[in-house]
């Protein structure tokens, strides 16, 4: 469920309904959840085992702290409304404001294919460590919130019979164990999460899990950018991609991936053959025109996407929550983890709203599962592709992968299916944004409006024959297009063109 469907944070809803939380993990998922929990709770405590840097730099706990992290703009939309002043500070901090419709170029097998959009679609662009210094500072100036650094969550507290988790036992700063009591604890360690062992060790089932391996690994580093240049640059091959963000400091951080064999290299020279590789002038032109701030490369490798359907489970201790990567975590390529670790807790807020304590961890994970179908089923659905893996794919992905496939030719130079297309990946708009009747028929060159009843008159390759037979039954059949997640559940809904100014 992306960010157009989800109700907005709404603070009158605010309620002190526990006196004590604690949230273990100050990633993205835990600072983002600890603001949420601040309307609903006395006290939150959150436990961070590193000891962030004063400036804004790479920690331990999160090895993926040196690599590009984008930051949505519906994951900076709903960070501005829980904490007024979270993007100027980013802005103060260095971060680079652009519009992720025209300053960001995107190129696939060396094809321009995005076209400007009508609407600026403003983002933010700085190193992970910086997103997440600012929203650290922010959160810890919350009154009801303590960020504890140099704490090291070891084990739950729980109830003799284990059904109730009363707390933590954790190693502070002077290595003393010490435990802290509460009526919450959230789990948001990320993908180190102990929560599916600990609950087996525990007398309970493991949540199921799902997971598609992807072995994509990134390589990072920075090269000097002119300040007044605030160009992003993505191009996607098949086996990986390269790109510039913009960063802090008047940096590009300039990535490579690749997905299994195509490993990307760690030395300078070597990245900057690769890059050379896609094959675009673009690319080129900035590694020519740009110094390396220093030689320094960092390499990390992502081996799956995961998710655990804790919502399936019978039983779960009361008082206990898992959130962000520690749920689910995606193929890095699509950038949408911290927006759905932000989104994740703008559901928590709406059900600490309505839940009591006994009802709250069912409720919590029945309720986020839309919110993470969508970019699993995006990742998934390209993942199953790329690795000709159908027997992995989600329902539907074939038909969502052939007409996306049409939707990207007709981005590369029509303006608003770029629009289109750019926010339902940017966790905006549903899919079936795509599959309104005036995205099909632009799709389709069909100005008549013709082709959604007959199908493009002019395609004849049996492959695209094929594919618009699927896609037509998705367009008349509601039960397949529900296949699709974030999709309305009857076609009549989908006729109705959401406003792209209200959103
Ligand atoms: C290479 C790469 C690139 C990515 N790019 C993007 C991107 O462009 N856009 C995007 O949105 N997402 C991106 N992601 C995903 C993003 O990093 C994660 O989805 C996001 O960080 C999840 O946040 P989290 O808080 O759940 O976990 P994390 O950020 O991993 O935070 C977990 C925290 O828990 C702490 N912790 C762990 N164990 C303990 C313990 N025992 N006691 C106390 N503290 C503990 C850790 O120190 C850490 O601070 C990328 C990921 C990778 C790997």
């Amino acid at each position: 469920m992306p960010l157009s469907i989800l109700p907005e944070y709404d603070s009158s809803q605010a309620k002190k309904k526990y006196d004590q939380a604690v949230v273990i993990g100050g990633g993205f998922a835990g600072l983002s959840t600890a603001r949420i929990l601040a309307d609903y709770c006395t006290r939150v405590v959150v436990l961070e085992r590193d000891s962030p840097p004063e400036s804004p730099r790479p920690r331990r706990g999160v090895p993926q702290d040196p690599h590009g992290h984008t930051l949505f703009p519906a994951g900076a939309t709903v960070l501005n409304e829980l904490l007024p002043g979270y993007g100027d500070d980013l802005l103060e901090g260095g971060a680079v404001e652009n519009d992720s419709g025209s300053d960001w170029n995107y190129y696939y097998d060396s094809e321009n294919v995005r076209a400007d959009t009508p609407s600026r679609i403003s983002s933010y662009n700085a190193t992970r460590p910086l997103l997440e210094q600012t929203l650290r500072r922010q959160v810890a100036t919350v009154p009801a919130v303590d960020i504890r650094t140099s704490h090291q969550f070891l084990e739950y507290l729980t109830s003799e019979s284990d059904s109730v988790v009363t707390g933590v036992l954790a190693r502070n700063k002077t290595a003393e164990e010490e435990e802290i009591t509460a009526d919450l604890v959230v789990d948001a360690t990320g993908r180190t999460s102990k929560t599916v062992n600990w609950l087996e060790r525990h007398g309970y089932s493991a949540p199921p899990k799902q997971e598609m391996e992807v072995d994509v690994a990134y390589s990072t580093g920075y090269i000097e950018r002119p300040p007044d240049d605030v160009r992003g640059i993505i191009v996607e091959g098949e086996g990986g991609s390269v790109g510039f963000t913009p960063v802090e400091g008047e940096r590009w951080q300039f990535w490579l991936t690749g997905r299994g064999e195509n490993h990307p290299p760690t030395d300078p020279t070597e990245m900057e053959r690769v890059a050379e590789e896609f094959g675009v002038p673009v690319v080129d032109e900035v590694l020519e025109k740009s110094d390396w701030v220093d030689d320094d490369v960092a390499h990390y490798r992502f081996p799956s996407s995961r998710r655990y359907r804790y919502e399936e489970l019978d039983r779960f201790p009361e008082g206990l929550l898992v959130i962000g990567d520690a749920v689910a975590s995606f193929n890095p390529i699509f950038g949408q983890g911290m927006t759905v670790a932000i989104l994740e807790g703008l559901v928590l807020h709406h059900v600490l709203a309505e839940s009591e304590p006994e009802t709250l961890a069912g409720q919590f994970f029945e309720m986020v599962q839309p919110v993470i179908d969508l970019p699993w089923f995006m990742v998934t659905a390209v993942d199953s592709h790329y690795q000709k893996r159908s027997e992995k794919a989600p329902p539907g992905a074939e038909s969502y992968i052939e007409y996306q496939e049409y939707v990207r030719q007709t981005a590369a130079e029509d303006g608003r299916v770029a629009e289109t297309l750019l926010r339902t990946g940017q966790l905006h708009q549903p899919l079936s944004s795509l599959l309104q009747p005036s995205i099909v028929s632009r799709v389709f060159d069909d100005s008549e409006g013709t082709a959604v009843e007959t199908g493009p008159p002019d395609w004849t390759p049996p492959a695209l024959e094929d594919a618009w037979g699927v896609l037509e039954d998705n367009l008349t059949d509601p039960e397949s297009i529900g296949e699709w997640p974030g999709v309305p559940e009857t076609v009549q809904e989908r006729e109705t063109e959401p406003s792209l100014q209200s959103l």
